[in-house]
């Protein structure tokens, strides 16, 4: 019997050791893993810079409590990080994962609120459907019923508009008209709620698990910040999933030039080596907070030598061997040839995503894109046929009614164009089957 639990029951292989792109089991058998775990694996497994760092860091030290010692480790990741973002973005908060990000994002976002004499300011806006991560502050900002519902009556109700979801919609994404459609939603919502009371909007700029690698319309983001500086609305970017390199540029706002007020970033971040995310917000929001008492907030492994040695090992991977350049041409390859997958499949409604933060919906109808009913499992039953191929894809079911059934295909950044054929011809053979 084990003694361990999670939410998914099925029965899966144990796992032995792990490199580069591949996995393998305690029977000897290889899989790829296509999704990097949970889009977290981002420059493969076992690299030997990284181990090395942290071997070296675990010689010195492990853990320093962060109001007891700085560190070297933490100081030169953190000056790396606010490199590697826009300018303005410069104060660095660590944390251990993305919720905690996105709770210290919400958090840090009330406490500048309150110091600016505008306590008035508590909603955080979101979108539907997302995911902001599990503890009770992100679920609130989340929008997806099944993973929220039991605890709804534990949280404040936050606003909810839809994500700008134009390929369910019937609309043209390089419309610029269809952008300033769903951005204009944010504003009815902030003008329905009463500006004095918004907080902050938060969203994925590529969407994550909850819209399948969703990327949004043109003109959106832009007239996302816009609206925001109108409202004295603060901007979160929740950059999860999106952020560290994957879409082929260190944040997915890069992709637009937008610049948020608030990002929060991790899985990728640490990249499978260690617990590690990180809030980055400006100087004149942390100063004011600063000078005011401090930021409220706090967790204990926040920060500690061995995760930032190794998240620093991770940044410094990505840039020696240009990994981001490198998501983004074999993104564009694999993007093509998942593309070209619509012709051989009629069940394969829409291909999305940016770098190797890709993902293809399945459907009933592609003319109207109506999901495949649930009762044919498209979702367990595929992920099972790539499971039996040894290929791990990444699955979610999240449209409305929650029947539509997607499937993030995201390798490791390392991934090489001869690896996408290893990908395509596993993928291929697990549709097949389902066809
Ligand atoms: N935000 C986004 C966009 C995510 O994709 C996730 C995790 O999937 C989270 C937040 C929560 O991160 P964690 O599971 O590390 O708490």
């Amino acid at each position: 019997m084990s003694h361990l639990f999670y939410l998914s029951t099925a029965k899966r292989p144990v796992l032995d050791r792990a490199e580069g792109i591949y996995m393998w089991d305690r029977d000897g058998r290889r899989f790829i893993d296509g999704s990097s775990g949970a889009m977290v694996s981002n420059i493969g497994h076992s690299n030997p810079a990284v181990l090395a760092a942290m071997r070296a860091q675990m010689e010195k030290s492990t853990f320093g409590y962060r109001l007891h010692f700085e560190t070297e480790p933490g100081e030169a990741l953190a000056a790396k990080v606010a490199a590697l973002c826009p300018a303005g973005l410069d104060k660095v908060f660590f944390v251990s994962g993305g919720s905690e990000a996105v709770e210290s994002a919400m958090k840090l976002a009330r406490q500048y609120a309150v110091v600016r004499g505008q306590a008035s300011r508590w909603k955080v806006i979101s979108r539907f459907p997302s995911y902001h991560g599990s503890t009770l502050g992100a679920l609130s900002v989340t929008g997806y019923d099944p993973l929220t519902d039991p605890f709804k009556p534990m949280m404040v109700a936050m606003p909810k508009i839809p994500a700008p979801r134009a390929y369910l919609d019937g609309l043209d994404m390089d419309d610029p008209a269809t952008g300033a459609h769903y951005a204009a939603m944010l504003e009815a919502q902030i003008l329905a709620e009463g500006p004095e009371t918004v907080l902050a909007f938060i969203h994925e700029p590529v969407g994550g698990a909850s819209t399948g690698a969703l990327v949004p319309p043109v003109g959106y983001m832009q007239a996302v910040r816009e609206i925001c500086d109108k409202y004295g609305v603060l901007l979160i970017h929740d950059e999860v999933m999106s952020g560290g390199g994957r879409v082929g540029t260190f944040l997915g706002g890069d992709l637009w030039g937008v610049v948020p007020d608030i990002v929060a970033i991790s899985k990728g971040f640490g990249a499978g080596y260690v617990p590690l995310g990180a809030m980055v917000a400006p100087s004149w929001m942390v100063d004011a907070v600063q000078a005011a008492g401090g930021f409220l907030h706090g967790h204990t492994y926040a920060g500690n030598p061995l995760a930032c040695a190794a998240g620093l090992a991770v940044l410094e991977e990505i840039g020696r061997c240009d990994l981001m350049g490198n998501a983004a041409r074999v993104g564009a390859v694999l993007k093509a040839r998942l593309k070209a997958l619509m012709q051989r499949y009629g069940f394969i409604g829409d291909v999305r995503g940016e770098g190797l933060l890709l993902a293809f919906e399945l459907v009933a109808d592609r003319e109207t894109m109506a999901p495949l009913p649930a009762a044919m499992k498209a979702f367990d039953t595929l992920v099972e046929l790539a499971y039996a191929e040894q290929l791990i894809i990444y699955a979610r079911r999240t449209r409305g009614g929650y029947a539509g059934d997607h499937f993030l295909v995201c390798p490791p950044m390392i991934t090489t164009e001869a690896q996408v054929d290893e990908i395509m011809e596993k993928l291929t053979r697990a549709l097949d089957r389902f066809a």
